[in-house]
């Protein structure tokens, strides 16, 4: 058996939207100590939209997969609807991880929560369901 789908093995070998945004709305950065991967993602915002987003991982393929195919997933959406993309979905796009790379798929779900955090800080007006929680 595969360690890796060939869902993986693709986005791995050809990651999409990777790089970096100039002048990006806004940007996460997260990290890991089990396989030292580093994940810094760049979004570009309108009207509450994820029009454009590029990533840069350094990282073991699990991560690379996972950030490449998490940009996929949330382009073109609105911000309320990536924040609440869950690694499970990532694995699942990706026909599933093995157990003890999970993590870097969290990595990716992480990276997005970040970004989108630090565009609400950023602009704090467009932040809704606001909790004092
Ligand atoms: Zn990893």
């Amino acid at each position: 058996m595969a360690l890796y789908s060939e869902k993986v093995m693709d986005h791995f070998r050809n990651p999409r939207n990777v790089g970096v945004i100039e002048n990006a709305d806004a940007v996460g950065e997260v990290g890991n100590l089990k396989c030292g991967d580093i994940m810094r993602m760049y979004l570009k915002i309108d009207d509450d939209t994820i029009t454009d987003v590029k990533f840069e991982t350094f990282g073991c393929a699990s991560a690379i997969a996972s950030s490449s195919m998490a940009t996929e997933l949330i382009k073109g959406k609105p911000l309320s609807e990536a924040m609440e993309l869950t690694n499970q979905a990532v694995a699942e796009s990706l026909d599933g991880l093995p157990d003890y790379k999970m993590h870097c798929s969290v990595l990716a779900q992480e990276a997005i929560e970040s970004a989108i955090n630090d565009y609400y800080d950023k602009h704090p007006e467009k932040r809704k369901d606001q909790t004092d929680g």
